[in-house]
């Protein structure tokens, strides 16, 4: 098939003709109503039903007896703490807000392709870790492995084992339903995963809380909404220097929080603002740095890529920092644990944290890394084999939803890690003249898929 082809190449268009089956959206992801989270502006509502309380009384008796937290710390509390958090209890992917991987199908086969394309590239090793962080409801996670067992027949003498990265006792159940239908094993021995399973198509899966806990080793790892959902650092410049913007009791409405300025500069002004910055607000998010300082480390010493996609700036926005309850926005103030709060991606920082350890490409638009990905081809494919109109409409409605501009194509954002030798060849810097150029990344150039497409047909 297709011999006039790199393999990779080959490989690509192969599996976007493969398997034209539509996976049915389950009836609570109702498109039209989503609420992207990258959406900024609109209404802001007050909170209302459900248990308010919890986050917010441990929060307050804390306040009351050491004064304002940093907005991390209450980011912290209000998202994973362990018995309230919103994480924790509620879960939200699909209830508050939508995501890629729940819109289209499309969008994790195409990344499942990336991950088969980078494996090879980087000299097909005999095995690799899929290690995600926070999947969510494991979406992403089952189409990644539809397309993994479409492939089989290249990754055969390859070991393949799924990682997954998840504090919340509530998702990570719901993952264990959608990936292996339930037949999980909790706390297996020896292993520092607190739950362990097989994948319907045969495939390890392994359950943790931290990063630290996932075994070392040939890893590919990927981050989608996930680094929105960690604690960021909010500073505010004032004609007497930089203060941190805190959290505290609203001493006029009774259990009600506000936002308040550290008196004085606090450790974190010290050590996040830059002396060149330009800007008058600034959000920083030390747990995002210190997440990529760790992946670009395990790249660097075990070898493997990082993909990371989320909606972001490249150090230019200031407050970003949001909630979203209902697919509405909601006061980040109100009602904590009930509600998602998020903030926009500094790749700027994040590249930073991986300098001198990896290489980074992008962040490039999603629009531009999908159409890249071949995903104009792969939506062809799947309208070719459906049969009735209501699905092809489906097909185009979510193609438009990553692919539009005004929807998700311009506001999420593709970033990855990858080792020095992947980009650039050691043997160049000493002897340009030797220079086989090194197969493209995909997603992040041109892939001319289109060649393939003409000479299938
Ligand atoms: N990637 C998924 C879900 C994004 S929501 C998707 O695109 O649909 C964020 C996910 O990260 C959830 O699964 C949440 O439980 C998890 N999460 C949030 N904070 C976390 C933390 N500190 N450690 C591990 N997982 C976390």
């Amino acid at each position: 098939m297709l011999p006039q082809l790199p393999p990779c190449r080959a490989l690509l268009a192969t599996a976007l003709g493969l398997a034209g089956r539509h996976r049915l959206l389950p009836c609570h992801h109702a498109p039209l109503l989503a609420r992207l989270r990258c959406s900024a502006g609109g209404e802001v509502r007050a909170a209302g039903g459900g248990d308010a309380g919890g986050v917010l009384r441990h929060l307050m008796l804390k306040l009351r007896a050491t004064g304002p937290v940093t907005v991390a710390e209450y980011m912290r509390e209000a998202l994973t703490n362990p018995g309230q958090g919103y994480y924790t209890r509620r879960g939200g992917v699909g209830q508050d807000f939508i995501t890629s991987p729940e819109i289209s199908q499309i969008f994790g086969e195409l990344i499942g392709i990336w991950y088969i394309s980078e494996w090879m590239a980087m000299g097909k090793q005999n095995a690799f870790q899929l290690v995600e962080l926070g999947p969510g409801t494991g979406t992403l996670t089952s189409d990644i492995l539809r397309v993994f067992n479409q492939l089989a027949s290249v990754l055969s003498k390859c070991d393949v084992s799924i990682h997954l990265v998840e504090v919340s006792p509530k998702l990570s159940a719901i993952q264990a339903e959608m990936l292996t239908g339930g037949k999980v094993q909790s706390n297996p021995e020896n292993n520092s995963a607190y739950m362990k399973g097989i994948s319907k198509t045969g495939i390890p899966i392994y359950w943790y809380r931290d990063i630290q806990d996932v075994p070392q080793g040939y890893s590919f790892y990927l981050a989608h909404e996930f680094l929105d959902a960690l604690p960021i650092h909010k500073f505010q410049r004032t004609e007497k220097g930089w203060h941190e913007v805190l959290v505290d009791i609203d001493p006029e409405v009774p259990d009600q929080l506000r936002f308040v300025l550290s008196p004085s500069r606090t450790p974190a002004t010290e050590n996040f603002i830059q002396p060149e910055e330009t800007r008058d607000h600034v959000e920083v998010c030390p747990e995002a740095g210190i997440l990529i300082q760790r992946l670009a480390c395990r790249i660097e010493k075990n070898g493997g890529a990082a993909l990371i996609a989320d909606y972001g700036h490249d150090g230019t926005k200031t407050d970003t920092f949001r909630g979203f309850r209902n697919h509405k926005h909601h006061d980040v103030l109100k009602a904590p644990g009930t509600a998602d709060l998020t903030a926009d991606v500094d790749f700027s920082y994040l590249r930073k944290m991986a300098e001198g350890r990896t290489a980074t490409l992008g962040p490039i638009r999603q629009r531009e890394f999908l159409k890249n990905m071949g995903i104009d081809l792969r939506l062809q494919v799947l309208l070719q084999n459906s049969r009735d109109s209501a699905t092809r409409e489906q097909l185009l409605h979510s193609f438009d939803m990553l692919m539009n501009p005004k929807k998700m194509g311009d506001c999420f954002h593709f970033f990855a890690l990858l080792p020095h030798h992947r980009v650039v060849r050691p043997a160049e810097k000493d002897n340009p003249q030797s220079k086989s150029p090194l197969p493209p990344v995909a997603g992040f150039g041109e892939l001319s898929l289109n060649v393939h497409h003409h000479s299938r047909g």
